[in-house]
């Protein structure tokens, strides 16, 4: 950040009194700038034994496959968001069950909330953000063409508990190792 986004004059980085960070700070109009994580709202919607799955038709990761998630929009809750992603995403609706997963990603600053959703019609289809949109069943899944660590490590616990029959809250921490792109680290919470 290099200009106020309420005045225009140029920021300056300090820890303000009574804070312990470095944060973005005007000193014209004293407005402090802070800069905190983004939460992504997603679904794993299901039909039978199906998990709706779509290719992105967006950087990054262009042609890589994931469940419907996105960044939540001012206003909305979680679920709402999941929703709306699901129909966004997929033109699918979906009625959401319960929170599934969270997922921490302290390296970029965001937070997935991963819904369970049940599909309410097969009516559903590319949205703008998608080349293709399709059930898959856990044996389909192109595990290698995953788009985000995220997605697959949440499907890999999803169809775990499916077999055992229960979905209890899962919390999964995602770092990444040695501060190398494209190398993880995952701690399973709970
Ligand atoms: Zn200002």
């Amino acid at each position: 950040m290099k200009y106020c986004s309420v005045c225009g004059s140029e920021v300056r980085v300090g820890v303000p009194a009574g804070d312990n960070r470095p944060r973005h700070i005007c000193d014209q109009c004293g407005t402090i700038h802070y800069h905190n994580p983004k939460v992504v709202a997603g679904c794993i919607a299901h039909w039978e034994d199906k998990v709706l799955m779509c290719r992105r038709a967006i950087e990054p990761r262009l042609g890589l496959w994931t469940v419907p998630a996105g960044f939540m929009e001012n206003g909305e809750t979680t679920y709402e968001g999941a929703v709306r992603e699901t129909l966004e995403e997929a033109n699918a609706r979906v009625a959401v069950d319960d929170l599934y997963v969270t997922v921490n990603l302290p390296h970029i600053n965001q937070v997935y909330m991963l819904f369970r959703g049940r599909l309410l019609d097969l009516d559903f289809s590319p949205g703008e953000e998608s080349l293709e949109v399709v059930l898959l069943g856990e044996d389909e899944m192109p595990w290698n063409e995953m788009a985000f660590p995220t997605v697959s490590e949440a499907l890999r616990l999803y169809f775990a508990d499916r077999a055992q029959g229960q979905y209890p809250v899962r919390m999964l921490d995602i770092v990444r190792e040695g501060g190398v792109p494209g190398r993880y680290q995952v701690r399973r919470i709970s």
